[in-house]
């Protein structure tokens, strides 16, 4: 059997969105800026998409809606913005949460090389970042706040409506990276407070390398690209038009079928839960009164997460661990490291995110191949050993 479980890392184009681009990558391929009536022809699907996001995040206007390359963009646009913007008046400190995806805290990390200053707040243990922890942190120079809508790694949604509200009231510019909410989860930038907000079209079934930054349009904002007059001049290049389209059309077929996607997915997430969960010394990471539908994030004592990674391709199974293998350190992961997970029990994680195309079937097997897996592991850790004899410690 082969079982992708791995959508919060990116997610099958769907029918909608490749047979919304189609047209655009073969008869319309013209160039939305030309003048001549089949290129404005394309220019009035581009507008249509920003209409559509527009209408699917709240957004008061589709003047709001920025198309970019990727969510990584609109994070980076989004923090550098208020960092110029506030520089201009002598504000000088970023406030954000140190769970955050690596786009926002690299940024910030060469935002402080620049001079700015920055306070990455704690997570409580429930993954949950507290709105008085954002208050207690904001100084008279404070120029932007910019915490996440849902984590990537242990699906934790966070208060953002009351953090817009403090935000709102002390004239504090509010960013969100809604990357892993927008299409799972309730988005609404009007009602919650969020004055920019990032996303990315293939966590929700449109193709990768198109996203979106909303600002809303008191808030100037800064170009990285400069060129063309493209997004109304603050982002220069000739449009990716069929990216653009999927990605309306992809985001509007998740919206329009939210509910029923997401009480498909959180009956398989809680069958995860309820089957993994019999693993001895597991252990749940975040709360899951706030999460999102379709991530599932764990721990099991004694084991690798790579290791467990590479038994479960074998058997099929896509996953993710939450470590920082890829970036070649052995440190685990940073978001399950503030979320107050010891660094040992934190190494043996497994994130398991599935989306509404899985099947009841694929979590029978993941049930079934997970404890088999995590047992031969341990019939080879040493650590496990250690447990076993009693001259270590057991975590959870
Ligand atoms: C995937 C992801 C990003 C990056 O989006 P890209 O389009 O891949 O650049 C940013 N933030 C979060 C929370 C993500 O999950």
């Amino acid at each position: 059997m082969f079982v992708y479980a791995d959508n919060a890392a990116t997610t099958c184009v769907s029918k909608a969105a490749l047979d919304a681009m189609l047209p655009f990558l073969t008869v319309s391929y013209f160039n939305p800026s030309s003048l001549y009536s089949s290129a404005q022809k394309v220019a009035e699907a581009v507008a249509e998409a920003r209409e559509t996001v527009a209408a699917c995040l709240g957004a008061k206007s589709p003047r709001e809606i920025y198309f970019t390359s990727c969510g990584s963009e609109a994070d980076n646009q989004a923090l550098v913005s208020c960092a110029r913007l506030g520089a201009r008046k002598g504000k000088k400190h970023l406030i954000s949460t140190k769970f955050e995806h690596h786009a926002i805290l690299h940024t910030l990390k060469a935002l402080e090389k620049e001079g700015f200053e920055v306070t990455l707040l704690d997570v409580h243990e429930d993954g949950v970042v507290r709105v008085e922890d954002v208050a207690a942190a904001i100084r008279e120079d404070t120029c932007c706040v910019s915490v996440m809508f849902a984590n990537n790694e242990v699906g934790t949604v966070q208060p953002i409506k009351e953090i817009g509200a403090l935000c709102r009231e002390k004239g504090i510019p509010f960013h969100t990276d809604a990357v892993q909410a927008a299409g799972h989860i309730p988005v609404d930038v009007e009602e919650m407070n969020i004055d920019l907000l990032s996303l990315s079209g293939h966590k929700f079934h449109a193709p990768k390398g198109v996203g979106v930054l909303y600002c809303r349009k008191n808030i100037p904002l800064f170009s990285f690209i400069e060129g063309g007059a493209q997004e109304r001049g603050k982002r220069a290049g000739t449009e990716n038009v069929a990216g653009i389209v999927a990605l309306a059309a992809a985001l509007k077929e998740s919206c329009d079928h939210m509910e029923e996607n997401a009480e498909k997915m959180i009956a398989m997430r809680d069958r995860l839960f309820d089957g993994l969960s019999k693993i001895p010394h597991s252990k749940i990471n975040g709360s899951l009164e706030h999460h999102v539908p379709g991530t599932v994030n764990m721990c099991f004592e004694g084991i690798e997460g790579e290791s467990l990674l590479l038994l479960l391709d074998k058997h099929g199974i896509c996953a993710s661990s939450g470590s920082a293998c890829t970036s070649g350190s052995l440190d685990p992961s940073h978001v399950l490291l503030s979320l107050g997970i010891p660094h040992e029990l934190a190494h043996g994680s497994l994130r398991l995110s599935i989306g509404e195309y899985n099947t009841m079937e694929e979590m029978e097997y993941i049930i079934e191949t997970v404890p088999k897996a995590v047992q031969y592991l341990r019939d080879m850790s040493p650590v496990w050993d250690e447990l076993q004899k009693g001259t270590r410690q057991h975590l959870c």
